[in-house]
Formats: C-alpha cells, structure tokens, sequence
C-alpha cells in the first residue's frame, strides 16, 4: 500500500510501474469487451497511432499557438475535417475542446453571451432540452447562471416538439436536441427543433457528441439516419466528440459554429493584470498538445474510409446484439436506436435483478432507471468479438432471474462517479 503521507525519498521508476500495474488488477477489462462505456476502441493500429501521435507531442502546450504553429495547424485542419463532415457553412468556425461537456459548456456559453447583446431584458436565460439530453447541459447552465427546462420525451423517446415549443418562454435563449441522445440511443427530431429555433429565433444546439463520428459513416453505409447537422437551417452550433468515435485519445471533442460573426462571444479575453492580454478560447488555460496532436493523426491516419470500414463492423455487431436480444425471451430493446448504443428493458423481469447475474459473469453492467433496464453503453471494434458470448451470458442471467424469481440487492444506476 502506498503510504498516504508524502514521501521524503522518491521510489526507483521500475518499482512505480509495477505499482501501477498492481493497482489496475481491479479495472474492468475493457479490451475483452466487459465495458459499455468510458472507453472507444478503434483497433490496435489505430490505438497505435493515437499514442504515437500523443507521446511526440506530450509536452507541447496549445494555450501558445504562436509558439506551436504545429499544434495551431492540427487544430485548424481538424476543426475543418469536422465542419466538412458535418456539412458546416463556410463561414463556420470552431474550438478544439477537452471532451462533450466542455463542447457544451462553450455553446451554451456563446449562446448566453450573445443573448446578452440581442435580448439584454433577459436576466436569467433558459434552455429548452428534451429530458434526455445529457446532464452537461445543466452542467453549464448552472455554472453560467442560466436555467433548463427538462421537458418530458414521447413514447419513442424522442424530443417531443410541441412540449418543447410549450416551454419556451420570454427567457429561452436556446433549444437543444440530441443525436442521439445517451440514454436511450435514438436521434431527436432535430429538422423539427431547428424549425422551431427559426420560427422563435432561438440558438438551437445539436449533441453529436456520440454520433457525431460514428452517424455520418453510418449514412455512407446506407443506414437510415435523419439529417441532423449544419445541413439543416437553424442549427447554430454542434459538439462532437473525437474521444468517443473519433477514436483518438481522451480529452478531445469538437464545438462547431455556424458563423464566425459569434467568436467574440466564444473567447474570453482579459487584459487587467501585470502580464498583458490574455486570451483562450477554452475553459481550460493550458491544454494538451498530444490531445491535439493524436485527433489529427488519427482523422489523417484514418480517413473517410478507414472510418466507414470500424463503422461498418460496429454497426454489425450492434445489428447482431439487436437481434440477439430481441430473441430472448422477456427482454424488449429500448426504442429505435439509430446507432450503437443501445438499451434493452423487460415487462416482467427485475433488469436490476439480471444485471447482477450478468455482473457475476465478469461483464461491467450498467442499470439504467427510465424503463429500468440495462444500458449497453457505446459499442466500438471492442464488443465484435464478444456480441455471441454475452447474449449467451445474458440468456443465463434472464432464466436465472425468472426461474429463481430473483430480485436485485442493489438498484445503483449511476453513471460516472
Ligand atoms: C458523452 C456525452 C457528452 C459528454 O461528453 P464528455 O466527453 O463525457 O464530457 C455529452 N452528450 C452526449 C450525448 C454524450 O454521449
């Protein structure tokens, strides 16, 4: 055990990796497939590249753009691979953040300071979200003074719009949608939520933090996915992040902006202080180069194809495990999810209760509350191999629970944490 007390004397390297190698005895092994969520995997070459790419710029700072042009150049190359992906205007613009939350912390923050100018009687400006947008939103919210209205999603789950539209009031700034929304997987109605934006004249944000590098190659391989980017009128501002399908290390995702005209409200600039002006884009001040650095080494490496190919067998494995779990007797999938994560409920069965068993079969289950159930996660190239293996495992777990007529000790559906 390490001592809690700081050492006087430092310990020999090779002593400090075994140590560490110890104490990850506990971690799920994601490798194997065992975890639905926190970790992307692209493949080993591309995992490759990702490290490559980090460790050669692991001390670079991108708060200096003037001292690293490079990381400048990676940065706007992969702001502008993102904004052609996600069929920007040409007048876009964007920031490279260090994941989804901070991607919306910087929307709802550009959308607030505009407002600010446009609606100056707003003293408290609202969000209007469907109850299943991610808890960033409310995040950043309370951090900038702000208030979001959660409104309740249809039998589909989806953003029901004409609830929506009821919500907004003298106050709303913005109206969000998501695509797809975590919980359940499925894509909003954003066409319709980016109607309503330009029938109120309201910032209208899409959360593409899970589709948005996993959705456009989806298309490409013929899968039914509603227009939900800058392609539709009315969507002032998109996050997506590279560390989910982008596949590219931790600590990147991408905020996209329909117009340049709104940068003033994204940067915070101060100048009163003894060091001079200072400006940063981000919430954070310093920010990693090998972030940087692996995104653009990653979408370089990868390329349109190299995505559509890890696509292409996520989205089969996602079409087996949907299969798979229709066919067990008991268990429903939750909704129409468009893309690979997915949810799976019962009418009849305690999930909390199978989510245990499959838990004492080594897989790191995650319950979920609304419908209880049993959230798959996000499936990436890790879960192709094991997608006949846990529907074996999840068919025990049912009959154990329905035989035994078990019921769960714990209903923990935290995420995070
Ligand atoms: C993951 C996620 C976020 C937040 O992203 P972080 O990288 O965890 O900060 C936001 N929205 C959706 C839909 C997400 O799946």
């Amino acid at each position: 055990m390490t001592p809690m007390h700081f050492q006087e004397a430092g310990t020999d390297a090779a002593q400090v990796f075994a140590e560490m190698e110890e104490a990850r005895q506990g971690d799920v092994d994601w490798r194997r497939g065992r975890l639905g969520a926190y970790v992307h995997f692209g493949g080993e070459d591309v995992l490759e590249v990702a490290k490559g790419a980090y460790l050669r710029f692991f001390s670079e700072n991108a708060l200096g753009q003037k001292a690293f042009p490079s990381l400048r150049k990676f940065e706007t190359e992969v702001i502008a691979w993102a904004a052609d992906l996600l069929h920007a205007p040409a007048d876009a613009m964007g920031t490279l953040t260090s994941g989804g939350t901070e991607s919306i912390f910087l929307a709802v923050k550009t959308a607030r300071d505009l407002a600010r100018v446009e609606r100056p009687h707003v003293t408290r400006p609202e969000i209007v979200a469907p109850v299943s947008a991610h808890p960033a939103f409310d995040k950043a919210a309370h951090y900038l003074g702000m208030k979001v209205r959660r409104v309740p999603i249809t039998a589909d789950f989806r953003a029901d719009v004409d609830a929506m539209k009821a919500a907004i009031g003298p106050d709303t700034v913005m109206i969000v949608g998501s695509a797809p929304a975590f919980p359940h997987g499925v894509f909003d109605p954003i066409a319709d939520i980016a109607a309503l934006a330009r029938e109120r004249d309201l910032w209208m944000h899409v959360d593409a933090c899970v589709g948005g590098f996993l959705a456009p190659f989806a298309v490409r391989l013929g899968y039914p996915i509603p227009a939900f980017d800058f392609a539709l009128d009315g969507v002032c501002s998109m996050s997506a992040d590279l560390h989910k399908y982008g596949f590219t290390a931790k600590g990147a995702s991408v905020v996209l902006f329909a117009s340049e005209a709104w940068r003033p409200h994204l940067v915070f600039e101060f100048d009163n202080w003894p060091r001079g002006k200072y400006s940063a884009p981000t919430f954070g001040g310093s920010r990693p180069g090998g972030a940087i650095a692996a995104a653009w080494a990653v979408m370089r490496y990868l390329g349109v194809d190299g995505y559509v190919r890890i696509a292409k067998q996520i989205m089969a494995a996602r079409d087996r495990m949907i299969e798979g779990i229709g066919a067990i007797d008991g268990l429903y999938l939750v909704g129409k999810p468009e893309l690979a994560v997915l949810s799976y409920s019962s009418h009849e069965l305690d999930m909390f209760a199978v989510a245990e068993r499959l838990g004492d079969k080594g897989w790191f289950v995650s319950p979920m509350s609304e419908p209880p159930g049993i959230h798959l996660g996000m499936l990436t190239l890790a879960h192709v191999p094991i997608v006949d293996e846990y529907l074996v495992d999840l068919a025990v777990a049912v009959d154990i629970v329905r035989t035994g007529k078990l019921t769960a000790g714990s209903r923990d559906v935290s995420y995070g944490g």
